[in-house]
Parts: C-alpha cells; structure tokens; sequence
C-alpha cells in the first residue's frame, strides 16, 4: 500500500481541480485499510469535495483473462483495455460502454448501462471484500442490479467475471461503430462525468430533456458548463473548480423542481 499526493485532474474524467493523497491498494493484504464510501474507480462518475484520503485499487488489480465461456477481470481494468481484448478475441457483449472511461469495478457497482443493456445482463460472478465478511465470491442469484444501483454498496469489488460469446470480428466493430457515433452525436466523451441525475422513473421527459425545457443548456460557470449538446452533462473547461460544477448543479435541481415539481436524483457520486 502506498500513499500518494495526485492531481485530480489526472484521476477523474472532468479534470477537477487540486491535489488529494491517495491510497493505493496494491494487495488483498491491504483491504483491511479501506474505507469504501471513499473509493474511487477511473473517476468517470465522481466529484471529489472534501479533503479526505481516497483509496484506489493499483494497476495490481488491472488485468483480463479468457476463462470458457467467461472474462474475469482485475476491477481496476479500464474498459478501453477490456474492449481491445474483446475486439481482439472476437468477444461480444460489451460493445455498449464502448467510449465510457470508467474502470469494471466502477462500471459494475453502478451497474453502468446504455442502449437498453447493462452489466447487470452479462454479470457472471465477482470476487468482493467486505470487513466482514473478508473475501468472497458472490454470483448472479446474490446480487441485486437495479438503475445505475446494485446490492454491492459496503463491498470493493476486486475481479469480475462476465458471460461472453464470440462472434465475428467486423460485426462486433462494426456495432461498437454504431454505438460510439450515437454517443459522440448525443453528448461528449472528453472533460464531463457522464450524467448528472438518473432519469426520474415514469415520467414524461427525461432529466436532459426538463433540463432542457428549463432553458438551461450552455449556461456557464467560471470553470464548467451544462452541455450545449445534452442538458444532462456538465462540461468542464481545462482544471474544474468543484464549486462551479457544485452551482451548476444546483441550478439544475431546483430549476426542474420549480418548473416541473420534480425532485432529480444525482446520479453521480460526491464524496
Ligand atoms: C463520457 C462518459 C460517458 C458515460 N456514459 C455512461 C453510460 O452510457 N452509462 C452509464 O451507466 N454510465 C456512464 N458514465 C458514467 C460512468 O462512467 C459510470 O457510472 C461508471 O460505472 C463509473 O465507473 P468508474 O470506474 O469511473 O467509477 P467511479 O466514478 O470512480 O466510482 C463510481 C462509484 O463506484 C464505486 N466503485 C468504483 N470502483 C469500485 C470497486 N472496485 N468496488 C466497489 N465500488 C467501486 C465508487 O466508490 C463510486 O461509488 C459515463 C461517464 C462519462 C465520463
């Protein structure tokens, strides 16, 4: 285990701004020193606001390994390498969180979707830490996926093993193609954290879509701005001030709460 003093900028999707000391886990041996309301993935859905030492699974903890008919894979693996590995393999069923800079814990804490797809549908098993219940392995049948949410609050998720199939190369590019275009005319990939609040359930409109109706699109604060493109992404520009996103954020809630007596939910996590 080590500790290190890091620019956010340098482990967080939007570039926040300023320094935290940061604990790397390099082993099991050190999960005993974790405290998980104060992980962070690959950063691509958390806001770093108060001071305190973060913890951060090692690149010990990155790797992926074809075994039958599953992935497992080390959950700090960035999915940028576990779709090199896919496409490489002739792998399919990842194609929909092509372009997403998130990490495989994170994406399957958060049970990450898009496109009507999501973990949750290719989970196999996971190998979880938990103080006290020490290492396990933890299968489909006990864990829960909801909406961008699973049971797995409490634990660090230390390896996931996902079901694969194989298929033929060009049709899997050919659909991670399809799906990075829809992303890139949607909203942004570089210098933003994903969306902001989950889409309220049942509604009329989407959260972007009252965001929206709120005329609220492009409004600027100093250092981050709600994105011309999608009303439900903060972008920020260079290193970006937690206050800025902070306000934005803010002016968002209360604006759909005002025109539309919603209350949004944050999607993304703020510690
Ligand atoms: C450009 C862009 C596009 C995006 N598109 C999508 C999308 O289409 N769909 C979608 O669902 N999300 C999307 N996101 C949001 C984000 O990528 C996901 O929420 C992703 O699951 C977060 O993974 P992460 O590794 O970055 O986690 P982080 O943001 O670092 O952490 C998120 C949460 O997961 C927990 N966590 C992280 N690693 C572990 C672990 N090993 N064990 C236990 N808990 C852990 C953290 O404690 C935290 O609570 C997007 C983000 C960006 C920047």
């Amino acid at each position: 285990m080590k500790i290190e003093r890091v620019a956010l900028a340098h482990i967080t999707s939007i570039r926040l701004k300023g320094y935290r000391d940061i604990c790397f886990v390099d082993s099991e041996d050190d999960l005993y020193s974790i405290d998980t309301d104060h992980l962070l993935g690959a950063g691509s859905n958390t806001l770093v606001k108060s001071n305190i030492m973060l913890y951060k699974l090692s690149h010990n903890f990155s790797y992926i390994k074809k075994q039958g008919n599953v992935i497992v894979i080390g959950a700090a693996t960035k999915m940028s390498d576990i779709m090199k590995f896919c496409i490489s393999n002739n792998i399919t069923g990842l194609e929909f969180l092509y372009g997403v800079p998130c990490s495989i814990g994170g994406a399957t804490y958060m049970n990450a979707g898009a496109f009507s797809k999501s973990i949750g549908d290719i989970f196999s098993y996971a190998k979880v830490y938990s103080a006290e219940k020490g290492i396990i392995y933890v299968d489909k049948s006990s864990v829960d996926f909801f909406y961008r949410e699973t049971s797995l609050k409490g634990y660090v998720i230390l390896e996931v093993a996902l079901n694969c199939k194989t298929e033929k190369r060009k049709t899997i590019i050919n659909r991670t193609k399809s799906y990075i275009k829809k992303r890139l005319s949607a909203a942004h990939i570089k210098n933003t954290f994903g969306s902001v609040f989950k889409n309220p359930k049942n509604k009329e409109f989407t959260a972007g879509e009252m965001i929206d109706r709120c005329g609220l699109k492009g409004m600027r604060k100093n250092s981050a701005a709600i994105s011309e493109k999608h009303g439900n992404f903060i972008i920020g520009f260079g290193e970006t001030e937690f206050d800025d996103i902070a306000f934005l954020i803010d002016k968002m809630k209360n604006s759909v709460y005002k025109q539309f007596g919603i209350s949004l939910e944050e999607e993304v996590k703020i510690i």
